[in-house]
């Protein structure tokens, strides 16, 4: 079977781009033979002879007062269950906050499973502040910019290392 990549995270943190960058080539092929107009939300990523399917699970919406929604709940639990890598993704241009908590809370007892990638580390500035994440208790946090590229090689060859 093949392996399986989710992206999980709060809205806005920038998942759905990083799937796009990722799969822009084949996408934009099919998006262009079927004339399809939503979003993708799962696609084969290759990198270096290995594949692997991406998914993005995107919609995550979050009740204005409650701390955590039914919703949230439901994705990160269907991506534990559906998913042999889970990329649980934070905004370095934010820091950590109380939703990014309450998702590492749900993740963190299939923490072996988990990487936490910092995405919006667009210049050495937000690099180095993405240390900040280490509290969310996941290890290592891999700073990317999924709009400008930066990173994205390295955190694909951290992602095939698992495979
Ligand atoms: P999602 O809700 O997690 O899927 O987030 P989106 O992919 O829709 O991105 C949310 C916003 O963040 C958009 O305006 C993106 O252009 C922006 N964004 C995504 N990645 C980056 C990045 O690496 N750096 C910066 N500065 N903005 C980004
Ligand atoms: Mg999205």
């Amino acid at each position: 079977r093949k392996y399986i990549v989710s992206i999980v995270g709060r809205p806005n943190v920038g998942k759905s781009t990083l799937f796009n960058r990722l799969c822009r080539k084949r996408s934009a092929i099919v998006d262009f033979e079927a004339g399809i107009t939503r979003d993708r939300k799962y696609e084969d990523v290759e990198w270096n002879g290995k594949i692997f399917k991406l998914v993005d699970t995107g919609g995550i919406v979050f009740n204005s007062i409650e701390t955590i929604d039914k919703m949230v709940l439901h994705q990160v639990m269907l991506a534990i269950d559906e998913s042999d890598l889970i990329i649980f993704m934070v905004d370095a241009q934010t820091g950590t906050t109380d939703i990014d908590k309450e998702i590492a809370k749900i993740l963190y007892p299939h923490k072996d499973k988990v990487m936490l990638v910092a995405n919006k580390a667009d210049n050495e500035k937000y690099e180095w502040e993405v240390y900040d994440f280490l509290q969310l208790g996941f290890g290592d946090v891999i700073p990317i910019s999924a709009s400008q590229g930066r990173n994205t090689g390295d955190f694909l060859d951290a992602v095939i290392e698992r495979i």
